[in-house]
């Protein structure tokens, strides 16, 4: 490859930004989402964001699920340009019902933002998403939102985030005030001074200071709140973290920006700063050990498989994460697991609703390839040699059900209805080994009426699930299983490869079932 090209590939790489926004929901990961694609002009929406949530269009073609709810089940991909940077945003379900996808997805960021609502700090969601992050090691900065409101004080956050999920924090800026005397935020790093006004906080001015003592912040925020500003400042000076860039890539630190969405304060601030510390798309490794984004060699990773989304087309959308090289539509690439050549002739920039047909993309961008069922979760895709990236983690069921289908006549195309949900990888089916009953196993109970309802839609077949009491998985490793072992408030069941998984209603279950079999080892995923 001539030089020019390989400089232009490199551009491509570092001008890109690929994260997710981790969050509970109703912290305003929507509203935060929707003021930072203001900011960059958004080139391509995943259907507008706003439009999602409350499902307004007419033309929408989503799963009729996500319709009736109200919420979106599916995770998209949205692009824009901002400061010369490209930035990708991957949504990730907002609802409390998430699923094995929105994990997954977590492995196409080279970052995560972490939205936090003052008052109610660290919640569940958020510490399931966080500890997927931080498996990965991958940098995360933090947005405390909704700062216009009462809340916890920032030096308690701070503190919970360090107990509840083990990571320090550096404050980039400081709130001046909060809830209704909030005036502003003091930016540590560039030492001036953000002032809202007004009522609705919506207007902001920007005052270069010598430090947070710099006598102007008196005469703008009063005495009472300049005296508590330099009294937490000169804390945190003493007493908190320095900013370390090495241990914010780390994922060790993460930087802790207060602000607030809807008011849109702090939000452009927040952006240039992550878009200045996150890292560009980062090397993944392979077979062939790990591949730089500026390879030359076009490759590749499907990391979600959806379905349906336009029910009038019965295809599926493989994404596409692409890690090396650059990609043209109509290239021809390897398919790594069934060893053939194909060609990218249809892809698409993901949107929900209108389908743009790229042409070409980068490292760190995601693309949706039409799938006619030749896709599965973790397969590679590259030009030239045979890559292939590391398996993506799977994560272990919690919510359990026995499916019967209603009607034994349909029992072929129920079993071809599991066999390719299952292979989607949101849902894990399990056997019984005692009465060969089948147990799905999920993560988010939405799962279960996804399957319900495509069974009925793409199979013709009714199901009946059952809830089961069990929660939590165990694959056994021993060399030695007895069933008889497990059936106190446990069942042995088998995965679809034929793993011995042993299915417990409690924790206590488990435990002693662990302290009575000291040989076997009990984990949590597929060996
Ligand atoms: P999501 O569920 O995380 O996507 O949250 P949304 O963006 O839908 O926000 C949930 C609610 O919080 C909505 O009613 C928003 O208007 C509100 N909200 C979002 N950001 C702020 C904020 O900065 N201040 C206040 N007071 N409310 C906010």
């Amino acid at each position: 490859m001539s030089k020019a090209i390989d400089d232009m590939l490199q551009q491509e790489v570092e001008k890109r930004r690929t994260f997710a926004i981790i969050s509970h929901p109703d912290a305003g990961k929507t509203t935060l989402t929707e003021k930072l694609l203001l900011f960059g002009g958004a080139i391509r929406l995943a259907g507008t964001v706003k439009a999602r949530k409350a499902s307004k269009h007419a033309t929408s073609d989503w799963m009729e699920i996500e319709k009736q709810r109200g919420i979106s089940v599916t995770s998209s991909v949205m692009q824009f340009d901002y400061n010369g940077h490209r930035v990708n945003i991957l949504d990730t379900p907002g609802h409390q019902d998430f699923s094995e996808d929105t994990y997954r997805t977590l492995t196409a960021a080279d970052s995560a933002v972490m939205l936090i609502d003052v008052a109610k700090g660290v919640e569940a969601q958020t510490i399931k998403l966080f500890q997927v992050c931080a498996k990965r090691g991958i940098p995360i900065f933090t947005f405390i939102n909704k700062l216009d409101r009462e809340g916890r004080s920032p030096f308690d956050l701070m503190e919970e985030l360090e107990q509840v999920l083990g990571i320090r924090s550096v404050p980039m800026n400081w709130p001046i005030g909060t809830g209704r005397e909030l005036c502003g935020v003091y930016d540590r790093m560039k030492n001036q001074v953000e002032l809202f006004q007004g009522n609705d906080h919506s207007t902001i001015q920007v005052q270069k200071v010598e430090d947070y003592n710099d006598p102007v912040i008196r005469e703008m925020a009063g005495d009472y709140l300049h005296d508590q500003l330099c009294q937490d400042l000169e804390l945190l000076d003493v007493a908190g973290d320095q900013f370390d860039l090495e241990k914010v890539q780390k994922g060790e630190l993460t930087p802790l920006f207060f602000g607030s969405a809807i008011n849109n304060f702090g939000v452009q601030t927040f952006l240039e700063n992550f878009l200045q510390l996150a890292p560009p798309p980062e090397p993944r490794r392979s077979t062939a050990g790990l591949i730089e984004p500026t390879n030359e060699k076009f490759s590749g990773y499907i990391f979600k498989i959806q379905a349906n989304m336009n029910p009038a087309h019965r295809d599926r959308i493989a994404f596409m994460r692409i890690v090396s090289g650059k990609f043209q539509r109509g290239m021809t690439v390897k398919h790594v697991r069934v060893g053939k050549d194909i060609k990218l002739s249809q892809p698409q920039q993901f949107l929900a609703q209108d389908r743009d047909i790229v042409d070409e993309a980068y490292p760190g961008d995601i693309v949706g390839l039409f799938d006619p069922g030749i896709f599965r979760i973790g397969d590679s895709l590259s030009q030239g040699s045979e890559i292939v990236f590391d398996e993506l983690p799977t994560f272990s069921p919690e919510i359990f059900s026995k499916v019967t289908v209603k009607n034994a006549l349909k029992h072929k195309q129920y079993q071809k209805g599991i066999d390719q949900l299952t292979e989607e990888g949101t849902i894990q089916v399990f056997h019984t080994v005692s009465f060969d009953d089948t147990i799905l196993g999920v993560v988010g109970q939405l799962q279960f009426e996804v399957f319900e309802y495509r069974m009925k839609g793409e199979y013709g077949v009714d199901v009946q699930l059952q809830r089961m009491p069990y929660q939590f998985a165990r694959w056994i490793v021993d060399d030695q299983i007895d069933p008889s072992k497990f059936r106190i408030n446990s069942t042995l069941v088998k995965d679809k490869k034929g793993n011995y998984v042993v299915l417990f209603e409690n924790e206590y279950a488990m435990r002693t079932a662990m302290e009575k079999n000291p040989t076997a080892k009990f984990l949590e995923t597929a060996p």
